[in-house]
């Protein structure tokens, strides 16, 4: 379907420039809008929320099939405050397809999810897309009618802001979700490198299993997991408490 009002669409991500996963994005994204890249030239996983503010950024083009693609020596934020810069009028971000869920408390770390909440910064709105990992390499073109059915239904809801999307590796239904918060065991494994210099894996097992209603337990049973997010981190109820306390 091709929509009557051509939106500019932002494409960003984490992973990288070279990608697969942002070239489908794009290849999606293409129906629905007029469609620019802007995107780490080296991966930014796990980077969170950082921005460059010490060193000059710079971009250039870079050849993704025939998109109007540019490489940024910056992180996520910076690929998508760059990209605004340069197109002035953004419609809508996409970041993504991350390799690799961003679900529950990986939203605190991940640079696939900052590209969208700096969207949603400046006014714009935001969608990460991120789908999990498994021991065979994605098959984007298989996966790519489920991102489309996700845009084209997020598309007709024009008053959403920020949004967290994360797809099983074989979706067979939508859920609307919550963030999982649970804890991690957070353990870290000493190791040693071939010179017998100690390394150290930080480990991020969960400890307890998803609840219900919450994305985590959406994308483990088959279902694409949607859930809108702010950028408010409030927490109300302890505000009422902390006030009312003389
Ligand atoms: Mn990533």
């Amino acid at each position: 379907m091709v929509y009557d009002l051509r939106m500019n669409i932002l494409i960003v991500n984490d992973d990288g420039i070279y990608s697969p996963g942002i070239v489908a994005l794009a290849r999606c994204a293409r129906a629905f809008g007029d469609v620019r890249i802007f995107a780490p030239d080296v991966e930014q996983s796990s980077m969170g929320h950082a921005i460059t503010h010490s060193r000059p950024l710079r971009f250039k083009p870079a050849a993704i099939e025939d998109f109007e693609a540019y490489k940024v020596n910056g992180t996520p934020a910076d690929c998508v405050a760059l990209g605004h810069h340069h197109w002035g009028e953004v419609d809508l971000v996409l970041s993504g397809i991350n390799l690799g869920a961003n679900l529950g408390n990986s939203m605190w770390h991940s640079g696939t999810l900052a590209g969208a909440k700096q969207a949603s910064l400046l006014g714009i709105r935001g969608v990460a897309l991120s789908v999990r990992e498994g021991y065979e390499p994605q098959d984007f073109e298989k996966l790519s009618p489920h991102v489309e059915e996700v845009l084209e239904r997020l598309l007709r809801k024009p008053d959403f802001n920020l949004l967290n999307v994360n797809f099983p590796r074989e979706p067979k239904g939508i859920r609307w979700t919550r963030q999982s918060v649970r804890q991690y065991d957070g353990i870290v494994i000493e190791d040693e490198d071939p010179y017998q210099r100690p390394v150290y894996w930080c480990t991020v097992s969960p400890l307890e299993p998803a609840d219900d209603g919450t994305d985590r337990q959406a994308v483990d049973e088959g279902f694409v997991s949607i859930t809108p997010l702010r950028l408010d981190l409030t927490d109300y109820d302890e505000l009422k408490r902390l006030q009312s306390i003389p």
